[in-house]
């Protein structure tokens, strides 16, 4: 029933029925055919080059949500349940006393469910991270079902689309159109576009993905509100707390854990791997997402078990998948390379050095300065107090009476070739005092500067960090030849 509508404007003009609508409605009555055709598949194959480009031109998005059209464009479906379900919590919040055993066992079952989707259909399923044993796959086909977020086929077909096509049009929680559409919007508001295609042929293959799809109506009725009644009820006899609390308020909070990461983990954070798209890490979307907000990091490498790779950063999806391989019920466990993630690690942290270093005012290069000769630098030491060090001349007239050393051991040197006394004949000069000379240059004198030499290259200066293209660029002359003036 969610997964039809009809639209009247010129994009659309006939009942809509195909795999990728279905992506955006959760399928309470998934139509049979879709479970055994994978439609997608035949779709993925046929994928242009520039699909993303290509898609975005020729075909029309639909017109843009405004206050005159909202309520013709609203999914009534994913708005009642994201508007009942706390309705109904806050009712019981109202009306029935918590007690420490029902509190305990929302907390617990939060966990159970939250989990079906963090390890189940994000990490297992969506991308494959590690293979499950069917007592675990069952498990978690069922806890997940318990979430209330639609079949494990339906999040997958989404979730895939979402990271093929993170920030394009064509992802179905894009962040750039803001942080409550890629929260709510998305689910609440028909689609203005069919998600990019995304392959799930393995899911249309595994029989259990299949059964959950088939039968996920009963199953979302069943985890999501009978379960969690009935362990309070046969338990300690709190049906209405098991209803109330552990059924309508847990399951409000593993829906907005779960949309966090749509939402929040696009916005709040730092971009410690790679900062080509919106996909963040902070600590306090991991707090409540059960881990997944190490979301920088899984963007750029999805196919990890792990969202956190620092062992004190929480991530308790990563220590469930472990726990139940130390157990024998997941293998495979996928990491990436190490060697890898630092790469891109290092590539983050030279960018913020790059920019502190484009800040700083750098002393002039060979290039930009004079070719003096010796008899012109003599000329010229007679009327300004010239130095030459490691074949550059500097103009130490604003340094003379700042000179710590005192100003007669600078002065004896004008006109002179200092290399050696300020490498150590008289004084081993600091870094700082090295870095702070070149800035005084002036020229370069004829034949006296030797490239590879170690003291014609300021300390600050010997570590850079430069960009591809800037290693080939050649040098542009000053065209300044010689100055005797
Ligand atoms: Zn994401
Ligand atoms: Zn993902």
């Amino acid at each position: 029933m969610a997964a039809i509508h009809v639209r009247t404007d010129s994009t659309v003009t006939k009942p809509v029925f195909d795999d990728e609508h279905v992506a955006l409605t959760p399928p309470m009555t998934p139509p049979r055919s879709e479970v055994a055709l994978p439609a997608a598949t035949r779709k993925s194959e046929n994928v242009p080059e520039n699909y993303v480009e290509h898609t975005l031109k020729s075909t029309k998005a639909l017109p843009p949500i405004t206050w005159n059209n909202f309520y013709r464009e609203i999914n009534w479906l994913s708005l009642a349940i994201l508007t009942i379900t706390p309705a109904v919590a806050i009712y019981g919040f109202c009306t029935t006393t918590l007690s420490l055993k029902t509190a305990i066992w929302s907390v617990v079952y939060y966990y159970i469910t939250g989990l079906g989707i963090t390890a189940g259909y994000h990490r297992l399923w969506a991308h494959r991270s590690y293979n499950a044993s069917k007592p675990l796959e069952w498990f978690l086909a069922l806890a997940g079902a318990g979430a209330v977020e639609g079949s494990i086929r339906w999040w997958s077909r989404g979730h895939r689309a979402h990271h093929r096509y993170t920030d394009t049009d064509l992802d179905p929680y894009s962040a750039h159109k803001g942080l409550l559409w890629s929260h709510v919007g998305w689910m609440v508001l028909l689609p203005r576009r069919k998600p990019g295609v995304a392959d799930i042929s393995d899911l249309s293959k595994n029989p259990i993905v299949a059964w959950q799809h088939r039968n996920y109506v009963v199953l979302l009725l069943a985890m999501g509100f009978v379960v969690p009644t009935l362990v309070a009820g046969l338990g300690w006899g709190d049906w209405k707390g098991g209803y109330f609390f552990a059924g309508a308020a847990r399951l409000c909070f593993v829906h907005h854990s779960t949309f966090c990461v749509n939402s929040l983990a696009h916005w709040l954070g730092e971009t410690p791997f790679d900062d080509k798209h919106t996909p963040r890490d902070h600590f306090v979307t991991a707090l409540v997402t059960i881990g997944e907000g190490y979301h920088n990091f899984h963007h750029e490498f999805p196919s990890d078990y792990r969202n956190a790779i620092k062992w004190f950063q929480y991530d308790p999806t990563k220590w469930f998948i472990k726990a139940c391989q130390l157990v024998g019920l997941a293998t495979q466990l996928k990491t990436f390379p190490d060697n890898e993630i630092k790469k891109g690690q290092l590539t983050m942290e030279l960018k913020k050095m790059r920019e502190i270093q484009e800040k700083i005012v750098w002393p002039a290069s060979s290039n930009d300065l004079p070719v003096i000769s010796w008899e012109s630098f003599q000329e010229q030491a007679k009327h300004r107090p010239l130095i030459v060090v490691a074949g550059f001349i500097h103009d130490v007239a604003s340094f003379l009476d700042e000179h710590p050393g005192g100003r007669h051991l600078l002065g004896k040197n004008i006109g002179k070739d200092a290399t050696v006394p300020f490498f150590g004949g008289v004084y081993d000069h600091s870094n700082a005092a090295h870095n702070l000379l070149a800035m005084m240059r002036v020229g370069v004198l004829r034949g006296g500067l030797e490239l590879e030499s170690e003291k014609a290259v300021p300390p600050s200066q010997k570590l850079k960090v430069i960009r591809a293209q800037e290693m080939y660029m050649t040098p542009e002359s000053s065209g300044v030849e010689e100055d005797d003036h």
